[in-house]
């Protein structure tokens, strides 16, 4: 009689109920399950630096064990400030418009909690992180989503369509999710792109929320600008990063925001009553890696190209068409030249038979469709384990009949092309 009445009762919230298990770390319990190499979480399985980890076992032995300041060690925000300066140009003050949280992603749903009121958007850019949907949904607003288009060359970039991302901004638009480098695209925005954005910002009235956790993680000669640079933004920009990938401890859970000092305030109370504070240890720890010399951040993104350039190797090798990241530590693909039903059927196929665990690209899409073609591998892994990868890769077979890697693509662009250029000729408007 009990239990009747207690399965009829209604204990689950109603948000909880729109969210779906995270599929990246699915995706990691199955590369356990079945023994594969994980390329798909985004964790490192190389050793932090040693002068950090030095610096927690002191601030441990030192006895820095109890609660720190809720919004956060003040040698640490002094850092924050003093490397945003050094890195962005941009002149912060620790006392009034930092935030250090549990990781960046208690700094995303802090600050979105903070700023969201019933009824509020938040325009998000996907394929996008996969948090930032349950986020928008915990802080009462509605995600609003508009696409970034994959290349259509082997060098060209993910882009978005202005009239498309005009359309999205309103009267209940209170934000827009930026995250450069992109989680999973590698895109690294434009400063023309993020001029488009920051002018929406201030026409409508809308805050930037700029997830640069891949800051010091760039190729090819690209270059990362902090939005929260550009003139206007200031007083509209949250910014937020952390240290999980930059000094490769994804398991120390230290992030945090920065934001002008209104947004702060609000931010810091919810970020207290969440969880008091980040770990009182780790923070010094952190304020000795934010002093790393520049040559830190050079090798770092050094040693990342490298091992994109590896696995990008085997993957084309393989028969999958790489879209070329110029950030972050990920590699989109096309696995169109496979033949499989869709992208999870692929996943799983990959883990269990071949043993290389990725990501499946409809889980960073709101229409899983708009993902089934693609697959996501990460790359932040030693160079030994990116050669077993490929060597298990070696054993797909691309679909008989099918041209694996980008010559359809670019023959049918260049078949696109000379049929427009016929058009317009005959429109008389060549060019
Ligand atoms: N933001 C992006 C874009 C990410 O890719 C990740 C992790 O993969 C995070 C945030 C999580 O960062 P943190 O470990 O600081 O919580």
């Amino acid at each position: 009689m009990g239990e009747v009445k207690l399965r009829s009762k209604h204990f689950l919230s109603d948000k909880v109920s729109h969210f779906t298990e995270s599929v990246i770390r699915e995706m990691t319990r199955q590369a356990m399950l079945h023994g594969a190499i994980n390329l798909a979480q985004g964790f490192p399985d190389f050793p932090a630096p040693a002068e950090i980890k030095r610096a927690a076992r002191e601030a441990i032995a030192a006895d820095l064990n109890q609660y720190a300041i809720t919004w956060g060690a003040k040698s640490l925000r002094g850092a924050i400030a003093e490397q945003t300066r050094t890195f962005q140009g941009v002149a912060v003050d620790p006392e009034t418009q930092v935030t250090v949280c549990c990781g960046s992603t208690e700094a995303m749903i802090s600050t979105l909690l903070a700023v969201c009121n019933a009824g509020d958007e938040v325009v998000i850019f996907e394929p996008y992180y996969e948090n930032y949907g349950p986020d928008s949904i915990l802080s009462g607003a509605k995600p609003r989503f508009v696409k970034l288009r994959p290349p259509a060359s082997p060098n060209g970039d993910w882009s978005f369509d202005e009239r498309e991302l005009r359309a999205v901004f309103h009267r209940h638009t209170k934000a827009i999710i930026v995250n450069t480098p992109n989680n999973p695209t590698g895109k690294v925005f434009s400063r023309a792109e993020l001029e488009l954005i920051r002018d929406l910002c201030v026409e409508f009235d809308v805050l930037a929320i700029t997830d640069e956790i891949y800051e010091h993680i760039v190729y090819d000669g690209a270059q990362h600008i902090s939005i929260a640079g550009l003139d206007g933004m200031t007083e509209r920009t949250i910014t937020i990063n952390g240290m999980s990938k930059t000094y490769s401890v994804t398991g120390w859970r230290v992030g945090w925001t920065i934001a002008p000092p209104r947004l702060t305030d609000a931010i810091r109370k919810v970020h207290d009553f969440l969880t008091v504070g980040a770990p009182a240890p780790l923070q010094e720890a952190g304020a000795s890696a934010l002093s790393l010399p520049q040559s830190y951040y050079r090798k770092l993104a050094e040693g990342y190209r490298r091992r994109r350039d590896r696995l990008m190797r085997a993957l084309e090798e393989a028969g999958f068409r790489c879209f070329r990241p110029q950030g972050a530590y990920y590699v989109m693909t096309d696995i169109s030249g496979f033949g499989f039903a869709d992208d999870l059927a692929f996943t799983r196929h990959l883990v269990s038979e071949v043993g290389v665990a990725a990501v499946p690209g409809s889980s960073f899409y709101r229409n899983p469709s708009d993902g089934a073609r693609q697959v996501r591998f990460a790359f932040c892994k030693r160079e030994e384990t990116l050669d077993e990868a490929a060597k298990r890769l070696g054993k797909l077979r691309p679909r008989q009949g099918t041209e694996p890697g980008w010559g359809k693509a670019l023959r049918e662009q260049r078949i696109h092309l000379r049929t427009r250029r016929k058009t317009n000729h005959r429109k008389g408007n060549a060019g």
